[in-house]
């Protein structure tokens, strides 16, 4: 049984220490001295199936700071296909380098060479700093590659989908916070009018919400406003709106010290990753404060839903039917939340953890 709690990774960690801290299955580090390419796919779990996640390029400080990220991020994969109900592990990888600089078809290439190494045991996706051309690249040297556009024989854009299932957690917590899961006339600020944002607003507009919104996109944000009616807020006011329900749909960690005081929501439901700073710390003072958190590595998790759609050569129609089970899960999780007397996003953690207890002692004989 893994140990749920997430232990910090401290600067002092050995790596060995940091691997098995999390109980990580694999962590390989990938060098190619002619390309420039540095690295590291992190395998946390394939007892469900392949570990499947994005491949993210970023200009980390340091290979530190990337080794934690891989860990941090393949480990949330694990649980969010767990939760979902998918035969998949949880794998993610990080390339370390300047995605507008550094990246060549070389490297790509070279990359999708390591991946197929892997001999499917992880599956690649795009993620931050990757493009549709990049997964093209890999996918030239390695079939475990997913999340291709339509024209390529992909499950194209997973945004959509996301937004859908984000959708469906918000009406499961509207239906735990009032008994009815109606959102007309109910105030709801969303952070960030992105791929995903911009799709739930969609929704929510077609349920006559009332809609506060923010972005650093000034442009794009006029337009939405422009043809939504939603009225504009500035990037802090955000969380000073008298909202019923904040909409995390940027970035990550925008429930902290700092803001949880601020929060006059009843209902936290949003589509961004890792929301919650800390879990233990503010998932716990979410329920203090009466404010229902629908967890979000389970309503946020359309996107691979979309991406399993294709690995298994499902259809869209397939996608949407599962992903619209968001909606009932997420209302078992608040009632798993109430009688473990515990927080939703710690009692999401234990389903998930559940589901791959049971999954591995099923697999202990032929
Ligand atoms: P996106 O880049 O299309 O949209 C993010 C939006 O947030 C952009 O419009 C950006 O300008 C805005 N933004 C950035 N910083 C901001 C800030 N400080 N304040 C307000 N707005 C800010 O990304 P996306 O695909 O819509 O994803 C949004 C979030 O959902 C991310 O956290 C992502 O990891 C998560 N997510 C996305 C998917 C998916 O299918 N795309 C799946 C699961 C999780």
């Amino acid at each position: 049984m893994i140990e749920l709690k997430e232990i910090p990774v401290t600067q002092e960690s050995s790596v060995f220490n940091q691997i098995s801290e999390n109980q990580h299955e694999q962590v390989v580090f990938c060098h190619d001295h002619e390309t420039g390419l540095k690295a590291i796919i992190g395998v946390h779990n394939t007892v469900l199936g392949p570990a499947l996640g994005g491949t993210r390029m970023w200009t980390y400080a340091s290979e530190a700071e990337a080794l934690r990220d891989v860990l941090r991020l393949s480990r949330g994969m694990t649980f969010k296909s767990a939760i979902s109900g998918l035969n998949l592990g949880g794998g993610k990888a990080v390339i370390i380098g300047d995605s507008k600089k550094d990246k060549t078809e070389a490297m790509m290439r070279k990359f999708g060479r390591f991946v197929n190494n892997l001999n499917g045991k992880y599956i690649t996706a795009e993620d931050m700093g990757m493009t549709t051309q990049d997964m093209a690249y890999i996918g030239m040297e390695t079939k475990y590659v997913a999340g291709l556009p339509e024209s390529q024989g992909g499950s194209g854009d997973p945004s959509p989908v996301t937004a859908y299932g984000t959708y469906m957690g918000m009406k499961a917590a509207a239906k735990r916070a009032w008994g009815n899961d109606s959102l007309a006339g109910k105030k709801i600020s969303v952070q960030g009018t992105g791929h995903v944002g911009g799709y739930l607003i969609d929704y929510l507009v077609k349920e006559n919400a009332q809609l506060f919104i923010t972005d650093i996109d000034q442009d794009h944000l006029k337009r939405i406003s422009a043809n939504t009616g939603a009225t504009v807020v500035g990037l802090d006011e955000i969380y000073d709106v008298d909202a019923d329900i904040y909409s995390p749909c940027a970035m990550g960690a925008t429930i902290n010290d700092d803001t949880l005081s601020r929060l006059k929501c009843q209902i936290i439901a949003g589509c961004a990753n890792n929301q919650l700073q800390d879990e233990n710390v503010h998932g716990p003072a979410l329920v203090d404060r009466g404010i229902i958190y629908a967890p979000d590595f389970l309503i946020n998790a359309g996107g691979i839903i979309n991406v399993y759609s294709e690995v298994k050569k499902l259809n869209r129609e397939w996608a949407m039917q599962q992903t619209e089970q968001i909606y009932n899960t997420t209302l078992n999780i608040f009632n798993k939340a109430e009688a473990d007397e515990t927080h939703p996003q710690r009692a999401a953690t234990q389903l998930a953890q559940k589901r791959i207890d049971d999954m591995a002692k099923i697999k202990q004989t032929y």
